[in-house]
């Protein structure tokens, strides 16, 4: 994911607080050290790095854990708020019917995320209409096309014409049965006067509900002042931050653009269509601290799954508490399904921690053997195998025509993820997030 080194250096902080006899006042100075060298690191300007320790800091000595939680604990969900303050956004982009206007420099990523938001919304069920008005970049229109047809979005294009207004205007006519119409328009190297009216003047034809600024985020902190211009020069109503995979400087721009005006909707993490992730800042903490997202994995699961039933079950076993063998085959059918295993990954809780415990082969051989196995079961077992011991092992693994070591394989697996399903359940901010997502 993004920052992966950020999201390290602030586990090994949370690591030390939970490997702590007690939690001191030196203790929370040491921590908040260590919090600024992290966010240094990545970055984040030295103002809001200060400001952030001496909250951290006061609110660790002074306010009291809720009942019924360790100072551990306290601390934990202090450092989790506050850094969740520093990068506090707006309301993702709407799921409607709606026009979307892409801005930006020369570069930034433009036309690879009118691809990728495509692509979003393809997978949400929307008919989509690029249109490719960047009358700048000869090589923009043919690259939008080959992104299109890739997708399944319609593509409108006027390739020799300068008047991307008139692009704009026919494209609009065009596509006029699309649900999403998406523009792609020129950059140029520096914001100069004729790429604001040029923009002002498509804005005015398309009347876009949202006009969205395209920033390579390896500008750092810069971020934050062309966010800035740009909001006034043509009035942007969000930002999508690309290149968040190859620098370490997300945090600069992510922090950065989080104090300006302007609200940060997705961030561009690769360059593959998929690379696109919906930004929220209370998910985007908690991945990095390792305390999983499983709203995006279940987000994620949905695009790629026919149907999305099985996952929302799912999802509700993970929130109810109770875990059986059969839970734990749909699991792995899922995540075979979803393929994208390295993104997943990281999306559990405590993935950090239980990567090298858990199995995530989920190979269709592996599959097939685990269905026989557990065809070997009885129900009873099936919902509740701790009652498979011993002989009862050595039974199934004969039943199955499987070796006896192949069965506790299996049970082994199960055990890892009903452990960590557990700690999903008892999770109680993640749970009412899953359970507000269900209504359940
Ligand atoms: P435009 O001039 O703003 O339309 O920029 P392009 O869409 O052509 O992108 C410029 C370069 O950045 C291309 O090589 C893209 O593949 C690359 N790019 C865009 N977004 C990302 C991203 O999120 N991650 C990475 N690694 N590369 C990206």
């Amino acid at each position: 994911m993004a920052l992966d080194g950020l999201g390290k250096s602030l586990r090994n902080v949370l690591d030390r607080i939970n490997g702590s006899s007690a939690i001191d006042e030196n203790l929370i100075k040491d921590i908040c050290k260590e919090l600024q060298r992290a966010l240094l690191q990545a970055d984040v300007n030295v103002q809001l790095v200060l400001r952030l320790t001496n909250t951290v800091r006061d609110r660790a000595l002074n306010e009291k854990p809720d009942a019924g939680k360790s100072s551990k604990q306290h601390v934990t969900r202090i450092i989790y708020e506050e850094l969740v303050n520093l990068l506090k956004n707006g309301e993702p982009v709407a799921l409607k019917p709606q026009t979307i206007l892409l801005v930006g420099l020369y570069g930034q990523g433009k036309t690879t995320t009118a691809g990728k938001l495509a692509n979003f919304f393809i997978k949400k069920g929307f008919s989509v209409g690029l249109i490719g008005a960047d009358v700048y970049r000869p090589a923009a229109y043919d690259q939008l096309k080959q992104l299109g047809d890739k997708v399944g979005a319609e593509v409108y294009g006027e390739p020799g014409q300068k008047d991307a207004v008139k692009i704009v205007k026919d494209g609009l006519e065009k596509l006029a049965d699309k649900k999403i119409k998406i523009i792609d328009s020129s950059g140029r190297h520096a914001l100069e006067d004729d790429l604001i009216k040029e923009i002002s003047d498509i804005a005015e034809a398309a009347k876009p509900q949202e006009r969205i600024l395209v920033l390579d985020s390896q500008v750092g902190q810069q971020a934050g002042p062309q966010a800035d211009a740009f909001n006034k020069a043509v009035g942007v109503t969000g930002v999508i931050l690309t290149k968040m995979d190859g620098t370490a400087k997300g945090g600069g721009a992510l922090s950065a653009v989080a104090t300006t005006d302007a609200r940060i909707v997705f961030l561009g993490v690769g360059e593959h269509i998929r690379d696109l992730e919906s930004f929220d800042a209370d998910r985007f903490i908690s991945r990095l601290l390792g305390m999983g997202d499983l709203a995006g994995l279940v987000e994620i699961a949905k695009e790629e799954m026919d149907g999305s039933d099985d996952i929302e079950e799912l999802a509700r076993k993970m929130t109810s508490g109770k875990f059986t063998l059969n839970d734990m085959y749909m699991q792995m059918k899922a995540v075979k399904k979803m393929g994208a295993l390295r993104k997943i990954v990281n999306m559990l809780p405590g993935m950090s921690k239980m990567e090298d415990k858990i199995d995530f082969d989920a190979s269709q051989a592996k599959l097939d053997k685990y269905k026989v196995i557990m065809d070997s079961m009885t129900n009873q077992e099936k919902e509740e195998p701790s009652l498979i011991k011993g002989k009862r092992i050595e039974r199934i693994a004969l039943g199955a025509g499987v070796e006896s070591s192949e069965v506790r394989e299996l049970l082994r697996q199960y055990n890892n993820s009903r452990k960590m399903m557990s700690s999903v359940s008892k999770d109680r901010k993640m749970r009412k997030r899953m359970q507000k997502q269900f209504g359940n």
